[in-house]
């Protein structure tokens, strides 16, 4: 039988090295890009998400239209990051290595450029490089673009969106006019169309599946709860599905920090990923994630960019992102080289109409679903569990020698009883922090109320239409807003924190971007400007005044700097922490045990599990519910 990789025209060597790898069929993609791309006298654009096979689709027929027997640059693949840099470049080495002389090299930032360079001058047929570093060597005029005849650019979307416009059109400049160029792309923002169009002639369109639709093997779906419940909803998620292996989606640095330091707290088998790390520690959590020790990679979206990393079952979108294309991207962490994964969005009510632009943009619909009651939890995980002790591999050898005494302290125990009791082992636990919890489903009710507090941001109603203050209501300005990463749930907390007012008395929050509007009842905003005194966010002052009036500044209020309160709740309220719960391995999976859970700890509401079975909230609830 022929292989289907020979059918599309790929020579036996690189069929060979391919076959090695596992890949029996050419992925949808590959099947239609590789004939087109042989043809090499094109200039094409692929529309396609990660994790669909890219990489081979434009690196095979690369490796049959370079000539291996000349020593010069005749390939250049630009791509993102780092890690999708040794990626690609590591693909590329395995699909080639049964071709004699083919030499690829990774020119990347934040490793030894004198160790790059060397590589170059020993002769290279194929570069992939990021764009900041490649700019660096050509600057060093130590490579020679001029016999490229293939250009990549690969996620071109990302290389825009992280600001690589004008290092591309330099690099592109010193290669020849001739060059044909390959763009891939996830998504096809204005932007990565006019590359297409300054930079390419009649190229050849290629969409896998519609335009900008995400991978059919994904399934979304979206819980809506109160922003406070945020953090026991990813948990309960968690221990739902005992076996996860996910990424985490957090807007910034500080709540990916945040997420992962309650969950570790908590036993859970989770690190943070996000660029105030340095590369060797980036790595690190990586290695981890890859080698499967870890469950759970929190990520903010930079941070997160060329993670590939198949078998990832859950990508968790703790907050949804600012740019609603980005959760293509984020989703796509899932469900690579044809699995199946789940993409889910923990949601408060107001964020119901992004859900449904997401929806437009992936041309897919999401799944409302109901978080799992405690009893649901304990029911799956104590299945996990019998499971797992049903599978587990038994060392004959070691166990032999304990049998006996083993057996001995079982005599008074029936086959019944002592199954009975390895079951409760883990299972107690677990029932033991579940019996009391509460539904963090959300009602329809709130729901309700929710959607038209968000109709109303939106300005739907009009009611207070314009730039003026609504009646009763003074309108402050504030130097800070989205680029300091404030969501308006971020600024109500900042605002009545810092002022010491309560959330009620807040009105109409407007979210610029180095500055916002806040509309704060008129015999409130008083005490709200007193109060509001020496604030600093991130170094900077924060000056708060009544609109067109002068800024107020003035004495200390005592208080620390930066206090975002950005997951609803006041976090100097976290108070004591984690307080207890048995963070011993469950053992059998090498699995985090799940001791401390909600209960064992105030969690971001603030609230300690007796506050919470009971019932009984914090003030400020009204604040929360907007946040
Ligand atoms: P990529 O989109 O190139 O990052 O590929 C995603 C994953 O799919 C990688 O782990 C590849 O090794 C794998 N892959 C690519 N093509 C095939 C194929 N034809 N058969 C099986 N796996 C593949």
């Amino acid at each position: 039988m022929i292989n289907p990789f020979s059918k599309l025209g790929i020579s036996d060597d690189v069929v060979n090295a391919v076959k090695e790898l596992g890949f029996e069929n050419p992925t949808p993609i590959q099947e239609q890009a590789i004939p087109v791309l042989l043809e090499g006298s094109n200039d094409f654009v692929g529309l396609a998400q990660t994790g669909t096979g890219k990489t081979a689709a434009f690196g095979l027929p690369l490796l049959e239209l370079i000539d291996f027997k000349s020593n010069k640059p005749q390939a250049l693949i630009l791509c993102p990051t780092r890690e999708l840099c040794l990626q690609i470049a590591n693909d590329i080495k395995n699909f080639s290595k049964n071709k004699p002389g083919a030499s690829v090299v990774a020119v990347y930032g934040g490793a030894n450029i004198m160790q790059q360079l060397r590589e170059i001058r020993n002769g290279v047929q194929i570069v992939v490089a990021t764009p900041g570093r490649m700019l660096d060597i050509i600057g060093r005029k130590a490579i020679d673009f001029s016999n490229v005849n293939y250009v990549v650019l690969d996620e071109a979307d990302e290389m825009l969106n992280m600001g690589f416009q004008e290092d591309i059109n330099d690099i592109l400049s010193t290669t020849p006019e001739d060059k044909k160029t390959w763009l891939f792309s996830a998504t096809m923002p204005p932007e990565v169309r006019r590359i297409a169009k300054n930079y390419m002639e009649n190229p050849i369109e290629l969409t896998m599946g519609t335009k900008n639709t995400g991978n059919a093997n994904i399934e979304h779906e979206y819980y809506v709860v109160r922003a406070r419940d945020k953090y026991a909803a990813l948990k309960r998620i968690v221990d739902y599905n005992p076996d996860i292996f996910g990424v985490v989606f957090c807007k910034t640095k500080m709540d990916t920090q945040d997420v992962a330091e309650h969950l570790i707290k908590d036993g859970y088998n989770a690190d943070a990923l996000h660029g105030d790390l340095s590369q060797q520690q980036r790595d690190k959590v990586m290695k981890r994630f890859r080698e499967r020790s870890m469950q759970l990679l929190i990520a903010t979206d930079v941070a997160a960019r060329g993670i590939d990393v198949n078998d990832v079952t859950h990508v968790i979108n703790f907050a949804l992102p600012d740019e609603i294309e980005s959760y293509t991207h984020r989703s796509g962490r899932t469900a690579r080289a044809g699995k199946t994964g789940t993409s889910i969005c923990i949601i408060n009510s107001k964020e119901l109409g992004k859900i449904r632009q997401i929806e437009k943009i992936i041309g897919k619909k999401f799944t409302k679903a109901d978080l799992p009651t405690g009893f649901d939890v304990c029911e799956k995980q104590l299945f996990g569990l019998i499971h797992r002790v049903h599978n587990v591999e038994v060392n004959e050898e070691q166990i032999d020698k304990y049998m006996s005494r083993i057996n001995d302290e079982f005599a008074d125990l029936s086959k019944e009883e002592v199954i009975k009791k390895f079951a409760s082992l883990e299972f107690n636990r677990f029932l033991e922090y579940y019996q009391n919890a509460p539904d963090l489903n959300i009602s329809a009710d709130e729901r309700e109320r929710g959607e038209r507090g968000e109709r109303r941001e939106r300005g739907e109603r009009g009611e207070r239409g314009g730039r003026g203050a609504e009646a009763g209501y003074a309108r402050l300005f504030i130097n800070v807003g989205s680029v300091d990463d404030f969501t308006r749930g971020d600024l109500l907390s900042f605002v009545c924190n810092h002022g010491r007012i309560s959330g009620k008395a807040v009105g109409k929050i407007d979210l610029k971007g180095v500055f916002s509007f806040v509309e704060v009842e008129s015999a409130t905003a008083e005490t709200l400007l007193a109060n509001f005194k020496d604030v600093q966010y991130n170094g900077r002052e924060v000056r708060i005044e009544v609109s067109g009036e002068p800024a107020r500044s003035g004495s200390r209020d005592g208080r620390r700097s930066g206090d975002r309160g950005g997951f609803g709740g006041d976090r100097r309220r976290e108070g004591g922490g984690y307080r207890g719960g048995d963070r011993r391995s469950s053992g059998g999976s090498g699995r985090r045990s799940n001791g401390g859970s909600e209960g064992g700890f105030r969690d971001f509401s603030g609230r300690s599990r007796e506050e919470r079975s009971s019932g009984r909230r914090e003030g400020g609830s009204d604040r929360r519910r907007r946040s």
